[in-house]
């Protein structure tokens, strides 16, 4: 009786599915990239893209997949105004000037007080492979919601992330996907929320579970991700192992070893020196 149950189930979803949506991910390589994610919603003409890379040279890459996509680019979304969600835009408002580039008005009023500082902080770094002082900036998102070839894709935030407040999340209904900004981080080393932060951040992961999604993109990756809910139980797992690390290690270096030793080979190594500074910060000067 359950397989005829399935099989009648499959069949009315294989007449009733249109495959219209198709979604594609562009990871930027290494600490030029960022290990960030763009994702690429390809309709039947247009594309959205959610997040445009953080340094130039990764923002003309994903340009290139946008233009080989034959697609034509009608709508970018930014989860949230840190520079590695941000940045991008710069390359692609220039190269797709008709795209509109929306955000939740927080997003837009962080993105433009914050990036004169934020333009000076990375500029040692990055020289002129990030934009310069001029902001390049989102419009006010008006609508809880993304309006994408007729179909409606829900936005919700600001809320907490691993690595911070103000952070978004989009879901594509059609697709059982979830576009998560940096709530989710996949197979990298991420900054580890701690108190009120880590549990305003379990809300939100409550809240894209409850969606049940089939497809999961994380604010970034590292080798080994798949793309799904699997994310959400690796960050559990990490930071299970990080709170055990950080208790029986004594100094920072100790502590990046273990890390380093129970998990090898994750993304964006070159951030945790600073993950484990934020657990082992330099003796207080008694204020
Ligand atoms: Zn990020």
């Amino acid at each position: 009786m359950k397989s005829v149950l399935l099989l009648s189930v499959l069949s009315a979803a294989a007449v009733s599915a249109q495959p219209k949506l198709t979604l594609k991910v562009h990871t930027g390589k290494g600490q030029t990239g960022y290990d960030v994610n763009s994702t690429m919603i390809a309709g039947e003409k247009d594309m959205l893209v959610i997040d445009p890379q953080f340094t130039l040279s990764e923002a003309h890459k994903l340009a290139a997949e946008i233009l080989e996509s034959k697609k034509n680019l009608a709508l970018i979304y930014v989860t949230h105004p840190h520079p590695d969600h941000l940045f991008g835009l710069a390359v692609l408002h220039q190269a797709f000037p008709m795209a509109k580039i929306v955000a939740l008005p927080a997003t837009v009023n962080a993105a433009k007080t914050g990036w004169p500082a934020r333009q000076k902080f990375w500029f040692p770094t990055y020289g002129n492979n990030i934009p310069g002082p001029d902001p390049v900036l989102p419009e006010e998102l008006t609508e809880p919601y993304l309006t994408f070839e007729g179909e409606r894709f829900p936005v919700t935030g600001p809320l907490q992330g691993a690595d911070g407040p103000g952070n978004s999340f989009v879901s594509i209904p059609s697709l059982k996907a979830v576009v998560t900004g940096d709530i989710v981080f996949d197979h990298v080393y991420f900054g580890v929320p701690k108190d009120a932060a880590r549990e305003n951040w379990e809300k939100t992961i409550d809240q894209i579970a409850a969606l049940h999604p089939a497809i999961v993109v994380p604010g970034h990756q590292g080798p080994g991700a798949t793309d799904d809910m699997s994310a959400v139980t690796f960050m559990k797992r990490y930071i299970e192992d990080w709170d055990k690390n950080a208790a029986a290690s004594h100094s920072a270096a100790e502590m990046k070893a273990k890390v380093l030793a129970q998990y090898p080979n994750l993304g964006m190594e070159y951030t945790l020196n600073d993950r484990v500074a934020a657990y082992f910060p330099p003796a207080a000067k008694g204020n």
